[in-house]
C-alpha cells in the first residue's frame, strides 16, 4: 500500500484550479485529488493515495473536454500516465485499452511523476487562455512597473 498523504500535490492542485480559471462555469461532479476511505480499500496502491493523481470532470460543453486533453496532455513532461474513456496512455507503453472497474468516462485520470509534484507550471497552455500562473505574473510585472516611477520625494 502506498503512503497515505493528507494534502495533495500542488501539482494536482493546480490542474483543478487552471481549469476552473479557464472555465470558471465547469462541473465538477467528477473531480477528485485524494482517495476515499472506500477508494483506499479498493484501490490501495492508488497514486491518489500519494497525492499525486487528480480527477478532472469531463464536460466538453463549458470548455474541459477530456478527449482533448487526454491527447495534449501525452506531451507534458510531467505525466506518469492518463485514463479517460476506457483507454490508458503512459510514456513507456504508449496507448491501449484500459479494463479496470472504473471506465472512466466522466473523468480524466492524471498521474504526476513524483519529481514533479511541485510543478504548477500550465496544464492547458494550448488553450491560449489565461491560467493562474500567467495572472500572478502579469500582476507582478505591474507592480515592478509602478515602483520605477520616481516618487514625488524624489528617492
Ligand atoms: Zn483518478
Amino acid at each position: 500500500m502506498k503512503k497515505l498523504v493528507k494534502v495533495a500535490s500542488p501539482a494536482a492542485i493546480a490542474v483543478l484550479r487552471q481549469a476552473t480559471a479557464i472555465a470558471p462555469k465547469r462541473h465538477k461532479a467528477s473531480d477528485g485529488l485524494l482517495p476515499s476511505a472506500a477508494h483506499i480499500k479498493q484501490n490501495p496502491n492508488s497514486d491518489h493515495n500519494s497525492g499525486l493523481a487528480v480527477d478532472l470532470t469531463h464536460d466538453p460543453h463549458s470548455g474541459i473536454d477530456c478527449r482533448e486533453i487526454f491527447e495534449q496532455l501525452k506531451s507534458d513532461k510531467r505525466v506518469d500516465y492518463l485514463i479517460f474513456n476506457s483507454r490508458i496512455w503512459s510514456a513507456r507503453n504508449g496507448e491501449r485499452d484500459y479494463t479496470g472497474p472504473n471506465r472512466h468516462e466522466k473523468h480524466l485520470h492524471i498521474s504526476i511523476k513524483a519529481e514533479c509534484s511541485k510543478d504548477t507550471s500550465p496544464w492547458f497552455a494550448w488553450m491560449g487562455k489565461p491560467s493562474i500562473g500567467s495572472k500572478v505574473k502579469a500582476k507582478f510585472k505591474k507592480k515592478a512597473v509602478k515602483k520605477d516611477v520616481p516618487s514625488p520625494k524624489g528617492d
